[in-house]
């Protein structure tokens, strides 16, 4: 593609771009002055769906008219209220519905996943992960890792790229696997790293890992709704997700959970317990004996929050009406342009640490800006961009296919430069 660095092509594209319609499906958030401010920050919060306040409305609606019996005489059932979203949501990972679920929160679901799936022996105890991988990761499993009575410092393996790169090289990953996969439990990586934005090939990793005896999952925060994921023939042992990024579930969203159809019926794999993990015919005679549900869902421990799954509801339907393969050919087109207006800079100042292989990123990339501190990322923001800065040096932009445009993308890229000047 032949890109051009003026504002008339950006809009250009945006008046060319099929998908520019479902922009006004979404709140942009205002300055005081009433003007919308360029939002690239989609990779750290999506944006509120217009429709997200109708779904919640209507389970608002259905308690008040209904109480108790929302549960099962509600327009949509309460008890059953997340099955309608595993259908939408295996779509978007490359599932089987009854491998997905929507439960609690990320962190917890990857510790729940831990207790399933990370059952280290004397011989085999270690976990694999980046070296930068998002903190609460790295705390999970190092407290699995103690939990389990190990120590980290000998059962902690972390991915470093070589010296003077910034991002792992996949033949790296592969060849530690190779030599070393033995004495690993669990290979537990982010499938889109959060800090560089790269995205790792997950299908080599997780044949590579099986081929050592590893157990593989992946945390796709930055993931899912974003890159092409095919979790059920990678077999990926495992996988979990927040929804509040590029799902646009709201703060705090609930989160997702992948848990391999061949581990549906293992008896032998232990979880921990809840009622609403257990097998839905006779969940409510109370017994005190534990079935689980076959699949994902059983490990849910809780009733859902319905009030969340509404909200996550709005947002996957319009995911449903776009489409993955629509939404990821404008992510890397927009992407890629903003990789172009960057590159036209030539200031030594910056520096994309993103791989610029497009099938190993996805709509982020991360700007290493050189001699220069938090006062530029406030100068950014003050002229109303909204990105975000990861110590000690990265900005982070992320512009998403499916309410960001061309002109959001050369808009910013002007301000960086007045900015660096
Ligand atoms: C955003 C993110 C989290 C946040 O975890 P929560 O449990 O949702 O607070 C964790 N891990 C990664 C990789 C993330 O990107």
């Amino acid at each position: 593609m032949n890109f051009k660095n003026n504002i008339d092509y950006a809009k250009k594209l945006d008046a060319q771009d099929s998908l520019n319609i479902y922009r006004e499906k979404f709140y942009i958030p205002k300055n005081q002055n009433g003007e919308e401010r360029i939002y690239l920050c989609g990779n750290s919060l999506g944006l509120q769906p217009k429709s997200t306040r109708e779904y919640t409305e209507r389970i608002f609606k259905d308690w008040q008219m209904l109480g108790v019996d929302g549960h099962f005489n509600a327009k949509n059932p309460w008890v059953s209220y997340h099955e309608i979203l595993s259908d939408k949501m295996a779509r978007i990972v490359g599932a089987k519905p009854n491998e997905v679920v929507s439960m609690n929160s990320l962190t917890v679901n990857l510790h729940l996943m831990m207790v399933s799936f990370y059952r280290p022996t004397k011989r085999r105890n270690r976990i694999l992960i980046e070296a930068n991988a998002f903190p609460s990761d790295q705390y999970a499993v190092k407290s699995q890792i103690k939990f389990h009575g190990y120590d980290i410092d000998a059962s902690l393996v972390e991915l470093i790229p070589r010296k003077g790169e910034s991002v792992v090289r996949i033949e790296d990953i592969l060849k530690l696997i190779e030599d070393e996969g033995e004495t690993i439990a669990l290979v537990m990586i982010g499938g889109l790293n959060y800090y560089t934005g790269q995205v790792f090939d997950m299908q080599s990793i997780t044949k590579q890992g099986h081929k050592k005896g590893c157990i593989v999952g992946f945390d796709l925060a930055h993931g899912v709704g974003n890159i092409p994921l095919q979790l059920h023939d990678w077999k990926v042992d495992f996988a979990v997700w927040c929804t509040y990024k590029y799902l646009n579930s709201g703060p705090g969203g609930i989160a997702g959970c992948f848990v391999h159809e061949k581990h549906k019926n293992n008896k032998s794999l232990p979880r921990f317990e809840g009622w609403w993990g257990h097998d839905k015919e006779s969940r409510f005679l109370m017994g005190d004996k534990f079935i689980p549900i076959p699949g994902a869902e059983g490990w849910q421990l809780s009733n859902a929050p319905i009030l969340s799954l509404a909200a996550l509801h709005a947002s996957l339907d319009i995911f449903v009406l776009v489409g993955m393969d629509k939404l990821q050919a404008k992510a890397r087109n927009l992407t890629s342009y903003l990789e172009y207006l960057l590159n036209e800079i030539q200031l030594d100042q910056i520096q994309i640490i993103t791989p610029s292989d497009k099938n190993e990123r996805g709509s982020q990339l991360s700007i290493r800006v050189i001699n220069c501190n938090k006062l530029l990322f406030n100068a950014i923001s003050e002229k109303g961009v909204i990105i975000d800065w990861r110590e000690p040096d990265i900005i982070r932009v992320s512009p998403v296919p499916l309410y960001n445009s061309y002109t959001d993308v050369y808009r910013f890229v002007e301000i960086l430069k007045e900015c660096l000047n």
